[in-house]
C-alpha cells in the first residue's frame, strides 16, 4: 500500500527506473506499480506523463506520479506499460495542485487527476494533436534560391508565402494548386519553416493591451488596486470586501490589465450563475487579448484548447467556474475569486474540493497575489482578514449615486395573503409599477407550491422515497420531489380519504407568477427559475427585455439574485426570509444572509433609489434585525462571535463521514464501528480531535437510503488530516464498507 500523497514526486527524469507508479481513475487510495517499456520516452520516464495501462480486463488511462526501483511485488509480477501517451509531461503546476487536493480532501489521487483533466486527455487523447500547420518563408539566401532554378513551381511557392508576413497554413497553400511536397521541399532547402499553431490562436503581443479604456478609479479603488499592486512577485491574499456596485469588477479588471502587461495570466473564478454571457463581455470588451472561458457549456474540443491554451501561455486571461481552479498555467500572476462566499465553489460530490480554498493554496504556491471579492464575504475570509492573514481592503462607495438599500422588515403574521404576498408588498408593488420601474420578487421556492394538502383529513403530499414532501408544479402539472426528482400525477382525490377538498399549501415561483399576472394583467410577468430557464438563450432573451427597462415583475429564486445587473428594478420583495433562521446547519444563517444582501443589491442600481421588503414572521428575530438595521458586516461579528462559543468553524476545523445505505441497520452498524475504532485512535494519537456520532442525517430518508453521518472536530489542522486518513484506510480495508456507501467531506459546507 502506498501513501497516495505523502511523497513529492521525483521530478528529475528518470531515464531507466525499475518501476512506475501511475495513478489510475479509481476510488481506491492508493497507487499501482508497472514496468516501464524498454523503450523510455524522449524526455526520459518522469512524473506527469499519462500512459495507458492493463488493469484488470481492462485498458485504463493514468499518470504516472513515482519513478522508483523497488517495489513490494518483484518486478516479473508486474505487468508492463502499454504505451506513453505524452511526449513530455504534464503542467508540473497542475500535477502539484492535483497532489495537495487528493491529499487535503482524503481522495483517489488517480481520481483526483481524472476530474482535473479535459475528458480528452482522460481518454488518451494527445496534447500536442490538435495543431494547425503553418508555413512561413526564412530570410532570403541567395545561396539556397539557387537551388530552385529547376524547380519554378517552388520558386513560385516561396514567392507567395513572402507575401505573407505571418506565413500561410497549409489549407491556404493547397487550396491555390500548391503540394504538400513542394512544401516539404522547400523546408529541406532551407527557405521555408514549418510551424505548427494551437488552434486558438491568440493574436497577442499585437500592440495595445486594451481595447477600450479604463474608468479612472474612484479613491478606495485606487487604494484596493494600489495595495494589490504593491506586491505583485508575493503571494499576497487579499479580501476585497465592497458593496454591491462598488465597482469589485473594476478593480479586477485592472488587476488583471497589469498582470497581462507583465506578460503573466490571470485566472478570474466565478460563481456557477456568475458566468454569463453578460460578465464575459465585459471582459472582452475591455481587453484586446482572448479571454478564455471555461464553463458547462462547452465542447470536449473547446474544452482542451482551452486547457492547451492556458497550459502553453497563449491564454493570457482565463474566466471559469469552480472546476476552472485546475486550469493549468504557464506564467501565473494572479488568480481572483468573485463573490467568493459563493456555495458553488464548494464541490458537493465525489471529490469535495472548494475552489476558493484551493485558490488560496495555489497562490501560496505561485507565490503570487490572490485577490477574493465579495460584498458578503464568508466568515472564514472575514476571520482571516481581522486576523491579518489577509488585506482587509473595503469599498464602501457605490458608483452610483445611491447607498444599498436598507431591508425593511415587515410582519407577514395575521395578515392575508394573495401568492405569498401581503398587502403591503401589494401596494408597493403597485406604486412602483405607476412610477414606471421594475420590481423583483425573490422566492426561493420553484414550482406552485411547497406541497399539497387535503383539507378533510390532513393528508400531504409526501415522497415515498424521502423524509421530504413532494412540490406542486403546474407547468407542467404534476408533484415533484425536489430531493430525488421522484414524479406523479397530480392526484383528483384525497389518496387518504377520498376527498376532493385538495389544496396548494404555501406558495412557489409559479404561484406568485400566477397571482401577480392576475393582479397587474397589463405588466409582463418574467419568471426565472430552473425550471423556466433550462435553455440559457431563453433567459439571456428575456434579461434583454428586462434591460430595455420597461415596467415588469420578474418573479425567480436565488438566480435572478445573483450577479445579473438590472438597472430598472427599484423595488425587490423578498417573500419569506425565514427559511435560514432556524435551520439545523450552522452556516444557515450566514448563508441566508449573503442572499438577503445580495437580493437587495438588484435594487436601485442605476438612477433611482431602491427599496428593499422584507416579509417574515419573525420580524424580532434579533438576527434578522441586526442585518436589517446593522447590516452583513455587523451580523457577520456576531455571528463569528456565536461561532467562536460553539467552537465551530472558522475556530475549528470539520470533518464529515456520511453512510448511506438502504438497510438503515448496515449504516448504523458500519457507522458505530468506525466511530469506536476512531475515538481508541485519537485517543492515543490525535488527542485534539473530538468525534460526534454517528447520529442521522438532517434528512435521515433520501431515495429510500438511508443516510447516517459522523462528524469529527479539531481546532488543529494536522491532527483532524491524520484522523481522517486513518478513518478512510479503515473504512477501505473493512468488509462491511463494501455494502455501505460512504464519503468523507473536508470542510464541509452543510451538514
Ligand atoms: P461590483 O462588481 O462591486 O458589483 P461593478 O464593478 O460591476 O461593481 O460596478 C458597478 C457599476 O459601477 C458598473 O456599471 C461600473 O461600470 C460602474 N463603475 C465601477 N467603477 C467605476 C468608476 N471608478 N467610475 C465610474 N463608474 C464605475
Ligand atoms: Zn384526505
Ligand atoms: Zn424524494
Amino acid at each position: 500500500r502506498v501513501d497516495a500523497g505523502g511523497k513529492l514526486p521525483d521530478s528529475i527524469p528518470h531515464h531507466s527506473p525499475r518501476i512506475l507508479r501511475v495513478a489510475l481513475p479509481t476510488p481506491l487510495r492508493r497507487l499501482f506499480d508497472y514496468r516501464p517499456l524498454r523503450e523510455p520516452p524522449a524526455c526520459g520516464w518522469q512524473p506527469g506523463l499519462r500512459v495507458r495501462v492493463p488493469f484488470g480486463r481492462r485498458q485504463m488511462v493514468g499518470v504516472v506520479v513515482e519513478c522508483i526501483d523497488s517495489s513490494d511485488l518483484p518486478p516479473d509480477r508486474l505487468k508492463p506499460v502499454e504505451a506513453c501517451l505524452d511526449a513530455t509531461p504534464l503542467p508540473e503546476d497542475w500535477l502539484w495542485l492535483c497532489r495537495f487536493t487528493a491529499r487535503y480532501y482524503q481522495h483517489s489521487l488517480g481520481d483526483t487527476l481524472h476530474q482535473a483533466l479535459p475528458v480528452l486527455l482522460r481518454q488518451g487523447r494527445p496534447l500536442a494533436g490538435r495543431m494547425r500547420e503553418r508555413w512561413q518563408a526564412l530570410p532570403p539566401s541567395a545561396e539556397a534560391e539557387a537551388r530552385l532554378a529547376r524547380a519554378p513551381r517552388q520558386a513560385e511557392l516561396l514567392a507567395m508565402l513572402r507575401q505573407h508576413h505571418h506565413g500561410l497554413p497549409t489549407q491556404a497553400v493547397l487550396a491555390q494548386s500548391f503540394s504538400r511536397e513542394q512544401l516539404l521541399a522547400l523546408v529541406d532547402k532551407g527557405l521555408v519553416e514549418r510551424l505548427l499553431d494551437p488552434l486558438t490562436a491568440a493574436e497577442t503581443g499585437a500592440g495595445r493591451l486594451l481595447a477600450e479604456p479604463a474608468l479612472p478609479l474612484n479613491r478606495e479603488q485606487a487604494q484596493a488596486l494600489a495595495t494589490v499592486h504593491e506586491r505583485l512577485e508575493a503571494f499576497h491574499p487579499c479580501l476585497l470586501h465592497g458593496v454591491t456596485g462598488s465597482g469589485k469588477t473594476e478593480v479586477y479588471l485592472q488587476l488583471i490589465e497589469a498582470v497581462v502587461a507583465r506578460d503573466r495570466q490571470a485566472l478570474l473564478l466565478v460563481p456557477e450563475i456568475g458566468l454569463t454571457p453578460q460578465t464575459l463581455a465585459r471582459f472582452r470588451q475591455r481587453f484586446r487579448v482572448p479571454v478564455v472561458a471555461l464553463h458547462s457549456g462547452l465542447t470536449d474540443h473547446e474544452r482542451l484548447d482551452a486547457w492547451e491554451a492556458a497550459a502553453s501561455g497563449r491564454a493570457p486571461i482565463i474566466i471559469g467556474t469552480r472546476s476552472a481552479i485546475f486550469t493549468p498555467l504557464a506564467r501565473p500572476g494572479v488568480i481572483i475569486v468573485d463573490e467568493e462566499h459563493d456555495g458553488s465553489f464548494k464541490q458537493q460530490e465525489g471529490l469535495r474540493y472548494h475552489a476558493r480554498d484551493l485558490a488560496v493554496t495555489r497562490a501560496k504556491h505561485h507565490a503570487i497575489p490572490l485577490l477574493l471579492g465579495s460584498a458578503t464575504p464568508s466568515l472564514e475570509s472575514l476571520y482571516h482578514a481581522e486576523r491579518g492573514n489577509y488585506r482587509h481592503l473595503r469599498l464602501t462607495r457605490r458608483a452610483s449615486r445611491h447607498a444599498p438599500a436598507r431591508l425593511e422588515l415587515i410582519d407577514l403574521r395575521g395578515r392575508p395573503r394573495q401568492g405569498g404576498l401581503i398587502p403591503p408588498a401589494i401596494e408597493a408593488i403597485r406604486e412602483t409599477l405607476a412610477a414606471g420601474h421594475q420590481v423583483l420578487i425573490f422566492i426561493n421556492r420553484r414550482g406552485f407550491a411547497p406541497t399539497l394538502a387535503c383539507h378533510a383529513c390532513g393528508w400531504l403530499a409526501d415522497c415515498d422515497h424521502c423524509d421530504a414532501r413532494m412540490t406542486l408544479h403546474r407547468q407542467p402539472p404534476m408533484l415533484a420531489c425536489h430531493h430525488c426528482d421522484k414524479r406523479r400525477p397530480v392526484p383528483d382525490a384525497c389518496p387518504s380519504c377520498g376527498s376532493a377538498d385538495l389544496r396548494p399549501l404555501g406558495s412557489g415561483t409559479e404561484r406568485t407568477e400566477e397571482t401577480l399576472a392576475a393582479l397587474f394583467p397589463k405588466v409582463p410577468v418574467h419568471r426565472i427559475d430552473r425550471d423556466s430557464t433550462r435553455r440559457r438563450d431563453a433567459f439571456e432573451h428575456m434579461l434583454g427585455q428586462v434591460r430595455r427597462g420597461e415596467p415588469c415583475l420578474l418573479v425567480g429564486t436565488q438566480m435572478l439574485a445573483k450577479g445579473h445587473h438590472l438597472p430598472h428594478v427599484t423595488l425587490v420583495v423578498v417573500v419569506n426570509a425565514d427559511g435560514g433562521l432556524y435551520a439545523s446547519d450552522f452556516r444557515a444563517l450566514e448563508h441566508s444572509a449573503q442572499l438577503l444582501i445580495q437580493v437587495a443589491g438588484r435594487a436601485g442600481r442605476a438612477s433611482h433609489p431602491g427599496r428593499v421588503l422584507v416579509q417574515t414572521l419573525h420580524t424580532d428575530d434579533p438576527h434578522l434585525r441586526m442585518l436589517a438595521q446593522q447590516g452583513y458586516d455587523t451580523l457577520a461579528e456576531q455571528l463569528l462571535a456565536e461561532r467562536r462559543a460553539a467552537a465551530l468553524p472558522p475556530y475549528r476545523f470539520l470533518a464529515l463521514l456520511r453512510l448511506e445505505s438502504p438497510k438503515e441497520e448496515a449504516a448504523s452498524a458500519l457507522g458505530g464501528e468506525a466511530a469506536a475504532m476512531l475515538r481508541h485512535w485519537v485517543a492515543a494519537h490525535a488527542p485534539d480531535v473530538s468525534c460526534l456520532g454517528p447520529v442521522p442525517a438532517p434528512m435521515e430518508r433520501r431515495q429510500n437510503r438511508y443516510h447516517l453521518q459522523l462528524m469529527l472536530s479539531s481546532a488543529r489542522r494536522s491532527q483532524l488530516h491524520a484522523a481522517c486518513a486513518q478513518l478512510t484506510a479503515w473504512l477501505e480495508a473493512s468488509p462491511e464498507a463494501r455494502r455501505v456507501r460512504w464519503s468523507l467531506d473536508v470542510d464541509p459546507q452543510t451538514l
